[in-house]
């Protein structure tokens, strides 16, 4: 059934209520100083139907950082560029566990369970084409400029929220040491260093609504036509954020909205529905497993509303 436009606009309206509402139970991430210094009010939402209607509400004026959204965006790029040998190296099973937990690497030979926890985004980030993490991000903004239909051009990086992670992410160049251990990465710190300088790219809610809409769309942008991804390699993905995308509160996750997407801890949340529409979400205030409090109760609101849980019998 159609969506109707106004129907959509006010109940972004709400949600943004709800989701400041739903804000006040949480603080932004603390382990990375940079972030905490977002304003745990802040809240914004963006819906981009793929036939054509386009909705921002709340704090839509805030830039924040991809953190690990990009795994999603990451791993589509490695996979236009055909490295399904990425497959070899990565699982493709849920993880049950904390987003940059190291203890399964360990019985599983340093093959992480999946491409959406850091140890898996870390193996992708070193497997982007380039000579140096410099030249690894500029394929990775490429990417995301494809994604955007060309429309947005910046994708800055935040340099602050860099540095703070270089300087704090002991617990990622872990991750990456241990699977250079086992031969499943070449160069771990060029590894960890591409996958910060990813996670600190920045957009606006409605810049990530946009590049999220090949990802509904099978594959294809709706509105330029240019595929981005074979229909196998999407559906794959779309699959991996239902199963990984919110780490160890994905069930959760799928019996209160039951919608592909993924979290990041700057307090992004993109959300996906197949064939309607991409949904991005932000709200740094995040619940104890780093997930935005905002977010998903926003996307809660509009999914139910609209019965549009991909597991609703419609
Ligand atoms: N850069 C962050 C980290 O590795 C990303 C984690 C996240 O967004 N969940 O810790």
């Amino acid at each position: 059934m159609p969506i109707d436009p106004q129907e959509l606009d006010e109940l972004v309206g709400e949600a943004v209520e709800v989701g400041r509402r739903a804000a006040a139970g949480g603080e932004p991430a603390t382990y990375i100083p940079e972030l905490a210094r977002a304003d745990p009010g802040w809240v914004a939402i963006a819906v981009n139907t793929l036939d054509g209607h386009e909705c921002v509400a709340g704090d839509r004026g805030v830039d924040f950082t991809l953190q690990s959204v990009s795994k999603v965006f990451s791993l589509a790029c490695q996979l236009r560029a055909g490295d399904d040998a990425l497959w070899d190296q990565v699982q493709m099973e849920p993880s049950g566990d904390a987003f940059h937990s190291i203890v399964r690497l360990e019985e599983e030979q340093g093959r992480p369970r999946n491409p959406l926890i850091n140890a898996g985004a870390i193996v992708v980030s070193s497997r982007l084409a380039g000579d140096d993490p410099g030249a690894r991000i500029e394929t990775f903004r490429d990417f995301l400029r494809d994604a955007s239909g060309r429309g947005v051009s910046r994708f800055a990086m935040d340099e602050a929220v860099y540095l703070s992670e270089c300087r704090t992410g002991f617990r990622n160049l872990a991750l990456a040491n241990y699977m250079k251990h086992f031969g499943v990465i070449e160069d771990p710190l060029q590894a960890a260093d591409t996958y910060f300088r990813q996670c600190a790219l920045t957009v606006n809610v409605a810049e990530l609504a946009r590049i999220g809409m090949f990802l509904a769309n099978g594959g294809a942008d709706p509105i330029t036509r240019t595929r981005l991804l074979s229909e196998l390699d999407n559906r794959m993905i779309v699959a991996l954020m239902t199963t990984c995308g919110l780490y160890d509160e994905v069930g959760r996750f799928a019996v209160r909205v039951g919608i592909p997407a993924k979290s990041g801890v700057s307090g992004a949340v993109l959300g996906i529905i197949p064939g309607r529409m991409s949904i991005a979400c932000y709200g740094p205030a995040l619940g104890p497993l780093g997930n935005s409090l905002a977010g998903i109760a926003m996307l809660e609101v509009i999914v139910n509303r609209l019965r549009l849980s991909v597991f609703e019998s419609r």
